[in-house]
């Protein structure tokens, strides 16, 4: 028989539950992000007819409540700076995918551009989706002077598309 440690549980009774409870709606999430992996973030659980996508923000909700309640009893040693680097490297990585689909890159909804969106190219952000664009000032992309007509705008699939690919990847 192998040695076994003699763990005794956290004492804290507060810090223990909270742990515990932590650890369980980090267990539901995950079984709903299989779920909706497995069968679709649109499908519906089939006896309840849940739709996954609101099980699925229900348990992001619940991880958050549930990791917040833990911050609070031991002290937050949250490191947003970790979270920032995370982050900005699930950016980079969703860049590189998408430009390997062939995609654009909206800079203001963060979402891909697909061939059959309706495009406007911004001064700044480069080619972003028409809709998003929609309300800020428009400007002649060759004198960056204001103009008073309509935004210029085309379907993503009909510039060219090394170019499109491009600018559209581009984003980081
Ligand atoms: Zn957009």
């Amino acid at each position: 028989m192998s040695d076994i440690t003699l763990w005794k549980p956290e004492p804290d009774i507060l810090i223990h539950q909270a742990l515990g409870k932590a650890g369980e709606e980090a267990g539901e999430l995950a079984t709903i992000l299989f779920r909706c992996l497995i069968q679709g973030l649109d499908a519906s659980e089939p006896v309840t007819g849940e739709p996954n996508r609101r099980s699925l923000f229900d348990e992001i909700a619940d991880v958050l409540a549930a990791t917040q309640w833990l911050r609070d009893l031991i002290g937050d040693e949250f490191d947003q700076a970790r979270f920032d680097r995370k982050l900005a490297g699930f950016r980079r990585w969703q860049a590189m995918l998408e430009e390997d689909a062939g995609l654009g890159h909206c800079d203001i909804c963060a979402k891909p551009i697909h061939a059959d969106d309706i495009c406007s190219t911004d001064i700044e952000l480069g080619i972003c989706h028409a809709a998003c664009l929609e309300g800020s000032p428009t400007v002649d992309l060759e004198t960056g002077e204001p103009t008073a007509g309509k935004i210029d705008t085309y379907r993503y699939g009909d510039i060219a598309s090394p170019v499109g690919r491009t600018e559209g990847g581009a984003h980081v």
